[in-house]
């Protein structure tokens, strides 16, 4: 799941205007740019299927650290304090580790079974697996963005918010889509420098214009 995540930063930042735009939206990308980072490190890993790019075949093998409810809310706490020191905020603590915790939440809806709850070796895996339905992934995940984000924002931020995420979602159309071309992502490293490429300039965009 991408912009749907950012759906929620956007309902945090309303809960919560005393947090920067910036920080809500970091929180939610938080797993992944960690992800991003742990994938080349190879302590996470992923295989993508070089045949297809639907999100259905790529096979989440482990991601501990920073797709499981328990240790990855756990290791949100020493970013969430790092930054509410730097701000002098307090409140971007809990704010952060609910923003984070979040992004695990709605990936059980997308995700096939395989979000490790504790984060531990034989862990218990959950997911819902909207993936395998494609079209209706794309289609649900944009309506829940829309939906919470007309709950959030109002005014001119409203409208750039939603063309955001309608342009940053149809980026994604092949994954929900598939083709029937081969898979343009060659290794899991180039997968994960997307998603760092992809959350970082969501958050930078949308910080600067909303
Ligand atoms: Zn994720």
């Amino acid at each position: 799941m991408f912009v749907g995540h950012f759906a929620v930063a956007f309902l945090l930042w309303r809960l919560f205007p005393q947090v920067p735009l910036p920080v809500v939206l970091i929180s939610v990308s938080f797993p992944d740019l960690l992800w991003s980072l742990l994938v080349p490190a190879g302590i996470e890993k992923v295989r993508i299927n070089p045949d297809s790019p639907l999100q259905k075949f790529i096979v989440f093998e482990k991601f501990p650290y920073s797709h499981s409810l328990v240790l990855g809310s756990v290791l949100s706490i020493p970013i969430g304090l790092l930054i509410a020191g730097l701000l002098n905020n307090p409140v971007i603590v809990p704010v952060f580790v609910a923003g984070s915790a979040s992004h695990w939440l709605l990936d059980t809806v997308v995700h096939l079974k395989d979000l490790p709850i504790l984060g531990f070796d034989g862990d218990r895996k959950v997911g819902a697996g909207l993936w395998k339905r494609g079209p209706l992934a794309f289609v649900v995940e944009f309506v829940f963005y829309t939906i919470v984000t007309l709950f959030a924002l109002s005014g001119l931020p409203l409208v750039y918010a939603l063309i955001l995420g309608g342009a940053f979602h149809a980026i994604n159309l092949r994954s929900f889509f598939g083709s029937n071309r081969k898979n343009s992502v060659k290794s899991s490293n180039a997968y994960a420098g997307l998603a760092l490429v992809g959350f970082g300039s969501f958050t930078l965009i949308a910080s600067l214009i909303i």
